[in-house]
């Protein structure tokens, strides 16, 4: 029996009548947005932003047009509509570089840096976390707005739907996570904790331009030309990895939460409607190499640090493209990312591998290296993601 509907609607470009022609049918597939939004109530709309502040042309972040015409469709149910994500200070500003200032004054939306308006302690009883501290603008809306990126992810494989909402927590806690919760298992519960607390009633997926090989910041544009649309965001999740080949029960945010009845997963509980999966999946989405989270998911606890550390990819400086600007050894939870008489210097033996530095390098001077072992059972671990993948596409 189906449980969730996904809208999926092609759109080949940020042209705003094209954006808009698309974001429209996917909420009318879905039902409309009034009856998401009643009248007047408070809406906070997260997008998915990234540090250091990124111009909508290198595909890291929700395109502006794209958040625009979700706000163009809310506006005409609610004045009190708040956008926004926490975003680390800098000059220019983020959501200047990022297009979302110019789209949200020309709107008279409201826009704020989440570490402004500040955090508050909610005490919960997820798999890891016991209490979160969530930003305020998302406890004190009464509908949340989930406007995620199409991504891969160097350290979970796929960022998309749930994982938008780990920027609901502060900018430190969520670097001191990646020295707390090391293996990928744990991390992906974690966000899977978060996402629970902070769970969308609406999620719009920008698929238009999305990246692939070593995202979040890092990757390759690639054309998908799709927007999704449902109040599922593990479903949404779910059918975004059916249309770039990958298993979604592979993505540890979507195995999680679709274990705690958060959202579903399978073919069986979702409706797809708009356009077909198969009229929009595209062949040979290159994926991160990242094959340790493959492995560590199915490995038995214990071995499942030795695992990670053995098979996860390292970053690695490439001396000649660094800058010195220091921006990974600020990020680093553990210290092992240094400046050493102005280029940047990893220490393997301290480094969790969390990719915080590869993330926020905009010189493209961190580059992933394979571990020796990683590379012998490369080839293994892609002809089980090709099996993988012919399963998702039968
Ligand atoms: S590696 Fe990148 S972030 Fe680190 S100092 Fe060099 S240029 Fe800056
Ligand atoms: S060096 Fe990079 S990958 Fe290693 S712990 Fe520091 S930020 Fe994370």
């Amino acid at each position: 029996m189906n449980q969730a509907v996904v809208a999926v609607r092609r759109a080949h470009s940020y042209d705003e009548s094209e954006t808009r022609s698309a974001v429209a049918a996917v909420l009318a597939d879905i039902g409309g947005l009034p009856a998401i939004v009643r009248p007047r109530a408070k809406v906070f709309v997260k997008v998915n932003h990234l540090s250091p502040p990124s111009p909508p042309e290198r595909g890291i972040i929700t395109h502006p047009s794209f958040t625009a015409a979700v706000l163009t469709f809310l506006k005409e149910i609610t004045p009190h509509i708040t956008v926004g994500d926490d975003l680390h200070p800098s000059t220019p500003d983020g959501f200047e570089v990022s297009g979302h200032r110019t789209v949200c004054d020309r709107l008279g939306v409201r826009l704020v840096n989440l570490r402004e308006t500040g955090f508050v302690r909610v005490p919960w009883n997820g798999a890891v976390l016991k209490e979160i501290y969530l930003a305020r603008e998302v406890v004190e809306a009464d509908v949340i707005v989930n406007l995620p990126k199409l991504k891969t992810h160097s350290l979970t494989l796929f960022t998309g739907a749930v994982k938008n909402l780990y920027g609901t927590i502060p900018g430190g806690l969520r670097v001191a996570f990646h020295g707390q919760y090391k293996n990928p298992p744990e991390f992906n519960q974690v966000l899977v904790d978060i996402f629970a607390a902070a769970r969308p009633h609406l999620t719009i997926m920008d698929g238009i331009v999305a990246m692939e090989g070593t995202g979040p910041a890092n990757g390759a544009l690639r054309d998908l030309g799709v927007v999704l649309a449902s109040k599922d965001a593990v479903a949404v999740d779910a059918v975004a990895s059916r249309i770039i080949g990958l298993e979604p029960l592979a993505v540890g945010t979507t195995r999680y939460a679709t274990g705690l009845g958060l959202g579903v997963s399978s073919s069986d509980e979702i409706q797809v409607v708009g356009v077909p999966i198969a009229s929009v999946a595209v062949p040979r989405f290159k994926l991160p190499p990242i094959q340790a989270g493959e492995i560590v998911g199915r490995a038995p606890r214990f071995l499942a640090r030795w695992v990670t550390r053995q098979l996860t990819i390292q970053p690695r400086v490439v001396a000649r493209q660094c800058v010195g600007c220091a921006a990974c050894a600020q990020i680093c939870p553990t210290g092992a990312a240094t400046v050493v008489r102005g280029r940047a210097r990893i220490t393997r033996q301290t480094c969790i591998r969390c990719m915080c530095c590869h993330e926020v390098c905009r010189f493209r001077a961190i580059a992933l290296r394979r571990s020796v072992l990683g590379q012998v059972v490369r080839p293994f671990l892609r002809a089980g993601r090709r099996a993988r993948r012919r399963r998702v596409s039968a």
